[in-house]
């Protein structure tokens, strides 16, 4: 009888561990079934949507545009599927599942699926809104002295004028698409809100991030820690430039206004520093360059500028992309190069993309071949683009000589320090300005606006405005609460940059050493989407995401 007791136990607990395996086994089962039903139809719709996506980009015509778009719509549409929501649910709900390979296909998926399961007619009410409000915005021209102004003018004014009135009238004159389009706005946040509140999300803005993967709450903490980090140093870098607009506008510092800083939004740095990128590189093929300098990391591009499409064309997109068109080798990037530092710049970028993906990891599944976020890939984009302004890799690269390297030095730090501070002032602002929009879409917007500009930017609001200003941002309206994620990029490629230098590589401009190559792409390219971004920086960095590398590089 003594023993009998310890007997029971131990049967039970067999009889659990067999249920549980079963349970296990017969999910996991289910998953793989739903997977290979769910791969054998994505991938090529995914392809289709890709190829067409980028022959649209090249030509332009109305014949591809349309393709395009219907391959688009078809992909979309597979996810409003509510049977094979309903089977994902089952199996996630089940917590049965353990293999981490399909835990995470099984996560990624559900959030696809999960942000399309609502009523077809509040997505169509969603697009129909939109579509109405991006017309308004290609419609819309600044108008001053009976003369229309493009975007691209107002900001040629913005940058070389030195007379007060002229500045004030063309900020002013693009102000004014503030009121047309911000009822509209309100109207399509409280909507974007209802669907967020269908779905079980308290807002939009939450609903966004979860379903990207990010926790509110830890994004905030991020911006939390960087508006401590950046507070002192761009107070001071401000006071710096006060002093220079004042002189060049023969204005005391606090007549200063905000047509006084060069842009619409104070997003990119003034041009304070006498430093001219272009000029070294007329004589030069950015192609030429960037093909040697990935080749030298261990990183050969060839095969992706075999595949690209460099130059401009006729009916062509006039900007710059890189695509993953099957996530088995073929990557392009679209670009209009030109001899000059802007597209020395985007084409290192674009191939930092480039390379992220060419160099995934085959035995994956296709849903992990992907970036472990959009965010991560924009780090390695962003790491390699800095190279184009950096002194060390132009004399590496054989741009400029010793004496050259040591002249611009200085002011080649500083410029990008100062790019770098005024960018990430202003991508709080937009940041906190969205969050609370989305929590309480009836406050008073123009208020919230001005109060984060003057906190976060510390530039004055005009005496006694009140206007829609956070209406003029088309990002506001049209790509809503993504805009965080350019910062996060920023912040990432500063700490995969530090964890280069410190341990795998002595030279600073990355120029020539296999070991970098190697180390990227053993650590972030080839693990993909394996891991939850988070995860995946920690264990190529032994840290998670974290601002005080960013600090370290232009703070100091
Ligand atoms: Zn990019």
């Amino acid at each position: 009888m003594k023993n009998l007791k310890p007997i029971i136990v131990a049967v039970l607990t067999i009889s659990v561990l067999i249920s549980c395996t079963s349970k296990q086994e017969k999910m996991e089962k289910r998953l793989r079934d739903f997977l290979t039903d769910y791969d054998a139809k994505v991938i090529p719709m995914y392809k289709e949507a890709s190829i067409t996506s980028w022959n649209a980009n090249i030509t332009g015509t109305d014949a591809d545009l349309a393709t395009s778009e219907k391959a688009s719509f078809e992909l979309n549409k597979f996810f409003t599927d509510k049977n094979a929501f309903a089977e994902l649910k089952e199996i996630k709900e089940s917590n049965a599942v353990k293999d981490s390979i399909l835990l995470r296909q099984l996560d990624l998926i559900y959030d696809s699926y999960l942000g399309n399961q609502i009523d077809t007619s509040l997505i169509s009410t969603r697009l129909k809104m939109e579509t109405d409000i991006n017309k308004k915005y290609l419609n819309f021209r600044a108008k001053v002295d009976g003369k229309n102004l493009s975007d691209n003018q107002v900001e040629e004014i913005l940058r070389n004028s030195v007379s007060s009135p002229e500045l004030q009238a063309v900020w002013e004159a693009h102000k004014q698409i503030g009121p047309i389009v911000a009822e509209d706005i309100i109207k399509l946040v409280k909507h974007r809100n209802l669907i967020a509140r269908n779905l079980g999300f308290s807002n939009f803005h939450e609903m966004s991030l979860k379903l990207s993967d990010q926790d509110p709450a830890e994004v905030t903490a991020t911006f939390d820690e960087l508006d401590n980090l950046t507070r002192a140093n761009f107070a001071q870098l401000k006071g710096e430039i006060d002093t220079f607009f004042a002189k060049r506008y023969g204005l005391k510092v606090s007549e200063l206004q905000p047509w006084h800083y060069q842009n619409r939004f104070f997003q990119e740095a003034p041009e304070i520093y006498p430093v001219d990128f272009d000029k070294y590189y007329t004589t030069q093929d950015p192609v030429k360059l960037v093909a040697a300098f990935y080749d030298g990391i261990g990183l050969n591009v060839d095969a992706i500028l075999a595949k690209s499409d460099l130059y401009e064309k006729p009916g062509k997109n006039q900007h710059a992309f890189c695509t993953d068109i099957d996530r088995s080798g073929d990557v392009r990037t679209l670009d209009n190069i030109k001899p000059d530092s802007y597209w020395m710049n985007t084409i290192l970028h674009e191939l930092g993309h480039g390379v992220y993906s060419y160099y995934n990891d085959s035995a994956l599944p296709f849903t992990l071949r992907d970036a472990a976020h959009t965010f991560t890939t924009e780090a390695i984009a962003n790491l390699f683009g800095r190279m184009a302004t950096n002194p060390q890799w132009m004399r590496n690269m054989g741009i400029i000589d010793a004496n050259e390297c040591a002249k611009i030095d200085e002011d080649a730090r500083k410029s990008l320090r100062l790019q770098m501070l005024v960018f990430s002032r202003w991508t709080q602002v937009v940041y906190r300005f969205e969050k609370s929009m989305y929590e309480n879409p009836d406050q008073d917007l123009n208020k919230l606006w001005w109060d984060m500009v003057e906190k976060y930017q510390m530039i004055k609001k005009p005496e006694g405005r009140n206007m829609p200003d956070w209406a003029t941002k088309i990002h506001i309206a049209l790509y809503p609460c993504y805009y965080h994620n350019y910062l996060l990029g920023e912040l990432l490629a500063s700490q995969i940059y530090s964890y280069l230098t410190t341990n795998i590589t002595k030279n600073p401009s990355l120029v020539g050493d296999k070991a970098v190559g190697k180390y990227l792409q053993e650590k972030i390219f080839m693990p993909g989407a394996r891991y939850q971004w988070n995860e995946m920086i920690e264990k190529a960095t032994g840290e998670k995401l974290t601002a005080k590398y960013y600090a370290k590089q232009f703070l100091e």
